[in-house]
């Protein structure tokens, strides 16, 4: 059977052959005879494992000997928008509002203290990013989504901060572009997006902003002990890092960063090219701020939704349904997605407007 175009948000498509070489070591890992479900967190093949995953993590960042950890933590990506400021939140920190999950990592950084909302894109349903806000001064952290996985819309640019440290959300497009990390302290991820199967989150952390809070923090929160013990304070999710060490192995392989930026990038000017094209479709955000990882737009009759959705369908298209709060349609284009899926996909909506 051929697999099927998946465009799904997450957990979603990664390479095949990660697929492949994850299913023999569930039976046999390397030779060994034993299952990476099996075996201790605590043994020398998995330490490998974890060491691995964490070093290439920050290679592929490019934040090598620059005063960062990589750690692989569980609890998802929303686990770290309390975690964030567990650690981080003395007094007053700042966030802007992207989206659905921006104004989640709100909701949970209010238990520790202030928030001050710098700017927010709410009134418009979240359809662009907000530019030309101030920053005050004094802030303990400022925090940011870089890639707004349910409306589509991703920052281009970052704030430049002097003193204050940049937390950034970048669950759903990590590693897809080339951009200097080094201008965030810390960085989360949860691994079901561009990395791995659900379970993991990468947190890249900048050491000389943690310390600095008063408040005792619980060990499983506590981003210093996990530093301290390499990431092996409890059972790491040894499945979840093992599949995102042999992605990002994958991605090393691949040509890093920038080459999944190029490919990315010629997906993106694709579909968006056939949105704007197309008579019966129109893109959901600011053209500005559009996403490279996922891309939403909706029928601009919607009476015509039933024939379409069936026509994708009968073209092994998967998972390309918006998200309940926006509707329409929303391909993620994550790096383990071909070009030649998103011309299927073009080839569809081409195919439709001829039909119609
Ligand atoms: C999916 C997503 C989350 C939530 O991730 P969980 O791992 O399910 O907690 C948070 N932020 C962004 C940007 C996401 O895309």
């Amino acid at each position: 059977m051929e697999r099927p175009h998946n465009f799904s948000a997450g957990p979603c498509i990664l390479p095949l052959e990660v697929f492949e070489k994850a299913s023999q070591s569930v039976i046999d890992l390397d030779g060994s005879g034993l299952s990476i479900l099996e075996i201790s967190h605590r043994s020398s093949a998995f330490v490998e494992v974890i060491e691995k995953a964490r070093s290439l993590a920050l290679e592929q960042l490019n934040l090598n000997n620059k005063g960062y950890k990589a750690l692989f933590m569980q609890g998802g990506a929303s686990m770290q928008f309390l975690m964030t400021a567990y650690n981080l939140l003395q007094k007053k920190a700042g966030y802007l509002d992207t989206g659905t999950w921006s104004a989640n990592a709100i909701k949970e950084a209010r238990n520790f203290g202030e928030i001050e909302v710098i700017a927010s894109s709410k009134d418009s349903n979240y359809t662009y990013i907000p530019k030309n806000y101030t920053i005050p001064e004094g802030l303990d952290y400022l925090h940011c989504t870089s890639n707004n996985t349910i409306f589509g819309t991703q920052m281009k640019s970052f704030p430049h901060l002097k003193e204050t440290p940049l937390v950034c959300d970048m669950s759903s497009d990590i590693f897809s572009r080339n951009i200097d990390f080094s201008q965030f302290d810390l960085i989360y991820a949860g691994a079901q997006k561009n990395m791995g199967p659900a379970g993991a989150t990468l947190i890249v952390v900048k050491e000389e902003i943690l310390g600095k809070v008063s408040r005792n923090i619980p060990s499983m929160m506590n981003y210093e002990l996990f530093i301290k013990k390499k990431s092996m304070f409890n059972t790491p999710p040894v499945f979840s890092v093992y599949v995102s060490m042999l992605t990002l192995e994958w991605l090393a392989r691949n040509g890093g960063v920038s080459a999944m930026e190029k490919k990315n990038q010629a997906k993106a000017d694709l579909i968006y090219s056939e949105i704007d094209r197309n008579s019966l479709f129109e893109g959901f955000t600011a053209k500005e701020d559009r996403s490279m990882m996922n891309a939403t737009f909706t029928l601009k009759n919607k009476v015509l939704t039933p024939k379409f959705d069936e026509l994708w369908k009968s073209a092994n298209i998967n998972g390309l349904n918006g998200h309940r709060s926006v509707g329409g349609y929303r391909a993620s284009m994550y790096n383990a997605l071909s070009i030649e899926s998103v011309k299927v996909l073009v080839d569809v909506m081409k195919h439709f407007e001829k039909t119609i």
